[in-house]
């Protein structure tokens, strides 16, 4: 074998990171009956690791069979879906647990918590499956709560949490196993506007601070300006991505500011 890197490869800028997912060609058929449905027709995206990327799209434009894929939930029927090293759609299904384990947070819509467990038990959960000593978890666990600002709630039932502070948990829950990438869908659909921006500013510190990377599904757009890229899926395509050029941001909003509000144009 050659010890010589290829050309290409000896030329790429210095400083681009390798892209933390790459789609190619990625598409997805449903079949329903005799008829078949394209929710994804040739995606080609690159998510660069530390990014914070808004799904925007109207609805079936197949902004959720995207996030899914790369979620490893649902196999490609066409092209290929890369995060870090693995293409999900030729793994096998052990690896695509591990992968999920390992690599992936999930935060959903309506916050999917166990409502017999208390908060930080609910955050320990994931910490069980990848084999986190018992004595170590409740520990960890409040400590996750301590960052997404819920130290003090560690105690108490779902039921007896806000929206807000059960969507916290939720973040946390993600959090356990130290992901790279955080997968959202639909994460302030179920707030007020005022509960949504808090945790919108704390999901947009956390990528800044803990150096995650980010994709969230969303039809608002005032929450897709907390991104810093927006990626606009229209009929199973990339239509077009926005840079956000500032990024909304809590600190610099009004309190009572409403969530869909203005995104800045570039
Ligand atoms: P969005 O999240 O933007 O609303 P989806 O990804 O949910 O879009 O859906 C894209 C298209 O794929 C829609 O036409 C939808 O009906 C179809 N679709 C999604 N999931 C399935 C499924 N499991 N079976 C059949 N059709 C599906």
């Amino acid at each position: 074998m050659s010890t010589n890197q290829p050309v290409a490869e000896r030329q790429l800028p210095p400083h681009e990171p390798e892209p933390l997912i790459r789609t190619l060609a990625l598409a997805r058929r449903y079949h329903m009956g005799k008829s078949a449905v394209d929710a994804l027709r040739g995606v080609e995206l690159a998510v660069q690791p530390g990014a914070f990327v808004a799904l925007v799209g109207p609805s079936g434009s197949g902004k959720s069979t995207l996030l899914h894929l790369i979620g490893g939930l649902v196999r490609p029927t066409g092209g290929e879906v890369w995060v870090g090293g693995l293409e999900l759609g030729r793994s096998t299904d052990r690896q695509l647990v591990v992968y999920r384990r390992d690599t992936l947070g999930f935060i959903f819509q309506s916050f999917n918590l166990l409502p017999i467990k208390t908060a930080w038990e609910n955050v320990a959960l994931p910490m069980m499956l990848a084999g986190v000593p018992a004595a170590q978890r409740k520990r960890q666990a409040l400590a996750i709560l301590e960052q997404v600002g819920l130290g003090h709630r560690g105690d108490h039932r779902p039921a007896e949490l806000s929206g807000g502070e059960q969507q916290r948990v939720a973040i946390a829950r993600a959090l356990a196993n130290r992901p790279r990438l955080i997968l959202a869908d639909e994460p302030t659909g179920n707030l007020d506007s005022r509960t949504g921006g808090e945790i919108m500013a704390l999901l947009q510190r956390l990528v800044r601070d803990e150096g995650l990377t980010l994709l969230l599904v969303t039809h608002d757009m005032g929450v897709a300006g907390y991104a810093d890229r927006i990626v606009h899926l229209l009929d199973g395509a990339v239509q077009r991505i926005e840079v956000v050029a500032a990024p909304r941001n809590e600190a610099r909003v009004t309190g009572s500011a409403p969530l869909g509000a203005e995104v800045r144009e570039l």
